[in-house]
């Protein structure tokens, strides 16, 4: 994969336009952004690109508009937060690739950023026609002359501006695609044993799918969040009202049999807290019938929303001998105070083992910020979830194919 300083060397990037694929896709409530922490993960790019006295075209997506504009969804705010960030002005153009763009593309002078609207806002970028995303591309296109690819939480997703674009202009990968390829390979080529993997969260089915590929690969695989009922219901355990992917009880099964075949040490939950509802997250109003349960002892109505205190303790022991570490999914519901103390739990003992921690998920890295812990303690936060499961699954991912031809 060719670098930045690649693009400096060769073609040379002093006065030239150049389009950065980034990933300003950061969590808002309310029209606020709650997390800039991939605004933040871009930056040294952009950084590097003004020094090098480019005219730099910052673009991505935000959440998932219906491919039409949806001020709901405007990267307005989002180069807005940039500008603080760099401390200086950012141009931002209503559209992504018509007028409004042009005009600000023109007027920018060497070492000068734009941001142009959201990319989804364009139904060519998410298009599964191949020819409907390639017009939208050579739309993009006509506004750059080099491509800069530094998106790592799109680079899963076979889009006009992740794949396409970069087939039509000279390109290179970004900083922070650099180091999440970095780390991630950390994770898969000589990994330093024990290799633990704790998994977590909501999106059950699909995360299930890079368990496949870790019993090959971790030594011990810890499950919570979420997760961990439909693992619970496959050992014939009452769950309650607990989420739970029962068409996925055979898969998890096999994956349960599978470890023990394999020698991989497989850690569920032993205790749950448990509640009659789900808590409200906005109003944080206090729960006062939280009980905590053995796993063999879920009452039928009531709903798991977090590991219980000897899980925390197991799991912190099951951590504290790694060497390498990867975490997808909190614990349990973290945005909730009654159902943080998992989560933390967890991160805590990343933070006390000797290992290499990686920390993957947008909801992950945004708890381990919230629960107040140091960033900077941790090996690795990785901006992408869905992408660093996917490199993790054994899958070429689009958007690094594409920057590797
Ligand atoms: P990530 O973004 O880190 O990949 P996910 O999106 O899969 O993680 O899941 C994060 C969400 O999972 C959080 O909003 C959290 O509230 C929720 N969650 C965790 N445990 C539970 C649970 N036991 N029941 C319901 N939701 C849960
Ligand atoms: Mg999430």
């Amino acid at each position: 994969m060719q670098t930045i300083d690649d693009l400096i060397a060769g073609p040379g990037v002093a006065g030239k336009r150049v389009f950065v694929r980034a990933d300003l896709n950061v969590p808002m409530s309310d029209g606020l952004i709650t997390d800039d922490g991939r605004i933040r993960a871009v930056l040294p790019t952009i950084v590097k690109l003004v020094e090098a006295d480019a005219k730099v075209i910052v673009a991505s997506h935000l959440g998932r508009p219906k491919g039409a504009p949806d001020p709901a969804f405007s990267l307005l705010q989002a180069a807005e937060r940039l500008a603080e960030l760099l401390g200086k002005p950012v141009a931002f153009a209503q559209d992504t690739v018509g007028p409004a763009a042009h005009d600000a593309v023109k007027g920018l002078e060497p070492g000068q950023v734009a941001v142009i609207e959201n990319l989804r806002f364009n139904p060519g970028e998410t298009s599964k026609d191949d020819a409907e995303r390639g017009e939208f591309a050579d739309q993009l296109a006509a506004l750059a002359d080099l491509y800069v690819g530094d998106g790592f939480g799109a680079v899963h997703r076979k889009h006009a501006s992740v794949y396409d674009l970069p087939a039509r202009l000279p390109h290179a990968a970004g900083l922070l695609i650099g180091t999440e390829v970095g780390v991630l390979k950390r994770l898969t080529e000589n990994v330093e044993r024990p290799y633990v993997v704790v998994l977590g969260g909501a999106k059950v089915s699909d995360k299930l799918a890079v368990i496949d590929n870790l019993l090959g690969k971790a030594d011990r695989i810890l499950v919570g969040g979420g997760m961990m009922f439909t693992f619970l219901a496959a050992q014939g355990h009452e769950v309650g009202s607990s989420l739970l992917q029962e068409d996925q009880i055979p898969v998890v099964r096999e994956y349960l049999a599978r470890a023990e075949r394999e020698g991989v040490e497989f850690v569920l939950p032993v205790d749950a807290r448990v509640s009659g509802s789900f808590p409200d997250l906005k109003t944080k109003a206090p729960v006062d019938d939280v009980e905590v349960v053995g796993v063999d002892a879920m009452p039928a109505g009531k709903m798991g929303l977090d590991v219980g205190p000897k899980t925390e303790e197991l799991f912190a022991a099951k951590l504290a001998d790694a060497k390498t570490v990867f975490w997808n999914g909190p614990m349990g519901v973290f945005e909730h105070p009654a159902f943080a103390d998992g989560t933390r739990a967890v991160a805590q003992g990343l933070l006390d083992s000797d290992a290499f921690t990686v920390v993957g998920g947008g909801d992950s890295a945004a708890a381990v910020r919230t629960l107040g812990f140091d960033e900077s303690k941790f090996g690795h936060i990785s901006t992408g979830g869905g992408a660093s499961l996917e490199y993790l699954e054994g899958k070429t991912l689009p958007g690094l194919a594409a920057l590797e031809k």
